[in-house]
């Protein structure tokens, strides 16, 4: 367990890894992010949790510059996010980002999946890339089916190979947007199973998610979104037991 445990001096170190600065962003008339400050700490798993519609998804995907900010700032590492090229290239290396919707390559092999991003941006060579690539597989308990095609995968497989790519480019940070949301229920748990791991490994994570086993279980913070703002920010017991907006308590009257 040398390249493919993850982050492990990362817990030991201390600081802000990712800052969010009075983050605002706009879709037209719709303010979808009002005044985002939130911090993450190196080996901190923030779980964010809110109704459909608050902004989670686009504040994920701002972190790695899928979406462009209006007002504020994003730092990663204390350095603020690339407008383009190589840099935008290698900042979304280190910022691994795990979607719904598995987003493999569909005409390349689960293996070619995990080790073209290490080659491409990476510029680790073929050979070194596959064996790390074969070691995060059988990590997330895939190794059997590196040759496969991720059609030919059940959902829960295409996720945690999903991951696997993601932790392939030895991420600074990970980000899940509700990354079981789209399986069926038989296969949620291999993927948290899979993330709580990591967690316990020392990766730093942001995950949306609806699972409030995986909250309770495997995060230091929820932070709680509604209307494009932090209505909320708590250590899971305090969140779930005793929430003080109202907006919270009706969103956990709902879910839980
Ligand atoms: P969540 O993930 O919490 O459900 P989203 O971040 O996906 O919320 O969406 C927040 C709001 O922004 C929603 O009203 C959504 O319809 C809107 N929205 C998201 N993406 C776009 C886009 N590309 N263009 C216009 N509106 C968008
Ligand atoms: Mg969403």
């Amino acid at each position: 367990m040398t390249e493919v445990s993850v982050a492990k001096e990362d817990k030991a170190a201390t600081g802000d890894l990712v800052v969010l600065d009075s983050v605002n962003k706009h879709f037209g008339a719709l303010h979808v992010l009002q005044d985002i400050d939130l911090t993450i700490h190196r080996g901190e798993v923030v779980v964010v949790i809110g109704p459909s519609g608050s902004g989670k998804s686009t504040l994920c995907r701002t972190i790695n510059r899928l979406e462009t900010i209006d007002a504020g700032s994003i730092t990663i590492d204390g350095k603020p996010l690339p407008a383009e090229g190589k840099e935008l290239a290698r900042l979304r290396a280190d910022v691994g980002m795990v979607f719904q919707s598995f987003n493999l390559f569909a005409h390349k092999t689960v293996l070619e999946n995990v080790t073209l991003g290490q080659v491409k941006v990476r510029k680790v060579d073929a050979k070194k890339a596959e064996e790390k690539a074969r070691a995060l597989l059988d990590r997330v308990g895939v190794g059997a089916q590196a040759d496969k095609y991720p059609a030919q995968l059940s959902g829960g497989q295409q996720q945690r190979v999903a991951i696997a790519r993601a932790l392939a480019m030895d991420p600074k940070v990970m980000l899940f947007d509700e990354p079981t949301s789209a399986l069926d229920p038989e296969m949620i748990n291999e993927v948290l199973e899979v993330m709580k791991q990591l967690a316990e490994d020392g990766m730093t994570m942001i995950v949306v998610t609806h699972e409030m086993g995986f909250a309770r279980s495997a995060a230091n913070r929820v932070v709680f979104m509604a209307d494009g703002r932090i209505v909320e920010e708590a250590a899971p017991d305090q969140f779930f037991s005793n929430p003080r907006s109202d907006r919270a308590k009706d969103f956990l009257s709902k879910i839980l």
